[in-house]
């Protein structure tokens, strides 16, 4: 095995209950040699097949489960440029500049990705929101304030909503929020598997199940092994693999930990939460929501440090339990109750940030170490620099989160 097997999440997440229609795939690929090899049929592999589409490459996709059985199956799906770290945060360890650059990369990832779907058309209950931070423990008004500041000065979109605008133009019980525009939701697996369909269609080739389970890097070439003894050969490799990355990746700082996630029963209506704002609290531990088209609200938060999937899933009614309690102290009139709840593998780092780009010491390998909330956004971010990198050039935006 060349990437850890983990149980990246339990069962019973929101996205698993629609039915999907069958991929076109293979048990093996087609043929020996490819230009290009994609391990991973996550969203972020999905991302990357999507942005190298247009490039006239041979290529193939391969998973070890099956496409968006992963942890894409247990996000909540919030699309955000605001990374978890405030703008302030990143400046005291990056400097203000180069956190106003890792910023503004994240909006443009993400209007990208949004540029991508609407043209595209593409069929993964997309809707365009706003995007509240609002006070609590961890960061108070005051925090806030200072935060706006800083992006009003680097040219970040954003204004300021005080405790009586936010009660009654969102029914929010907190001191003051920063408002931003440009966020959304989505269906993660929806969005990965059209994403992979139009692949498919375009002449990628999609094989699953396909364990690799062994990479021999050069500066010719990568051969690749998989569980079933076939060998294949290509010029680049990108790593998708999420919680599962390579063990050559350097991953300093960076840390496994468990988190869960809810979603209530449909309600009648969602009056009480007006505009559907994806809402993310600023405490510790955090508190994020955000909508779902029929009226339900999907929220999570109470990530712990530890990975065991016994012990995580065992706790998941205990999670569950206080995400509805803390929903019903931010939002005094909500009154859902839980229909589903699921608990996955996450992972952060002290900046919050992904580690993106060619891996050190394998030459042909590019690899993304997904860290943070704004996951989806990261991997728009990262099949962005990969699809520059297949072209044998550098993106703008590669130094900002290349591998240290
Ligand atoms: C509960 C929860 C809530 C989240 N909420 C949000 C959110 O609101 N917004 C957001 O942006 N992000 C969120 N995230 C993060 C986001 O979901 C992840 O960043 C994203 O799903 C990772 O996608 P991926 O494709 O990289 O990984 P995965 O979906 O895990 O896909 C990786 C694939 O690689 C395959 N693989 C691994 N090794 C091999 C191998 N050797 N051979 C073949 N195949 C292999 C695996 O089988 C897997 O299918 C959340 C995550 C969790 C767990």
């Amino acid at each position: 095995m060349i990437t850890p097997q983990r149980d990246l999440r339990s069962a019973g997440s929101l996205w698993l209950n629609d039915r999907q229609t069958a991929l076109r795939h293979r048990s093996r690929p087609a043929r020996q040699v490819y230009d290009i090899a994609i391990v991973g049929a996550g969203v972020s592999g999905a991302l990357a097949a999507s942005a190298i589409a247009d490039l006239g490459k041979s290529v193939v996709i391969l998973d070890r489960r099956g496409p968006a059985t992963g942890s894409t199956a247990a996000s909540t799906a919030m699309i955000q440029w605001e990374i978890d770290k405030t703008l302030g945060e990143l400046a005291q360890t990056f400097g203000e500049d180069r956190a106003a650059a890792i910023y503004r990369s994240s909006l443009a990832g993400l209007v990208s990705l949004r540029r991508q779907v609407i043209a595209q058309r593409i069929d993964c209950d997309w809707v365009d929101r706003t995007a509240l931070t609002v006070s609590g423990d961890a960061i108070g008004q005051r925090g806030l304030k200072a935060e706006l500041g800083l992006r009003e000065k680097h040219g970040l979109p954003c204004y300021w909503l005080n405790g009586r605008d936010l009660r009654t133009g969102y029914g929010i019980d907190r001191t003051a929020a920063l408002v931003n525009g440009m966020n959304a939701e989505l269906h993660p697996v929806k969005l990965t598997r059209a994403l992979l369909k139009r692949a498919i269609e375009s002449g990628m080739e999609l094989v699953a199940p396909a364990d690799v389970t062994a990479i021999t890097a050069s500066t010719r070439h990568v051969t690749l092994g998989l569980n079933n003894g076939t060998e294949l050969r290509v010029a680049k490799l990108i790593m998708c693999s999420g919680y599962e990355a390579l063990p050559q990746i350097p991953k300093s700082n960076y840390r496994l930990i468990s988190t869960w996630a809810l979603a209530t029963a449909p309600m009648r209506d969602l009056t009480m939460l007006p505009a559907r704002p994806l809402i993310w609290e600023q405490s510790d531990p955090y508190l994020y929501l955000r909508t779902a088209p029929d009226n339900r609200i999907v929220a999570g938060g109470e990530d712990a440090s530890f990975v065991d999937a016994d012990k995580r899933d065992a706790l998941i009614p205990r999670k569950a339990g206080t995400i509805l309690r803390k929903l019903k102290q931010l939002l005094p009139e909500f009154k859902g109750e839980v229909e589903y709840a699921w608990a996955g593998t996450f992972a952060d780092s002290p900046t919050g940030l992904p580690s993106i780009g060619p891996v050190p010491g394998l030459p042909n390998v590019f690899a993304t170490l997904g860290a943070g909330g704004n996951g989806i956004t990261f991997s728009q971010i990262a099949a962005n620099i990969a699809r520059e990198w297949v072209r044998g050039r550098r993106h703008r935006d590669q130094a900002l989160f290349a591998f240290g």
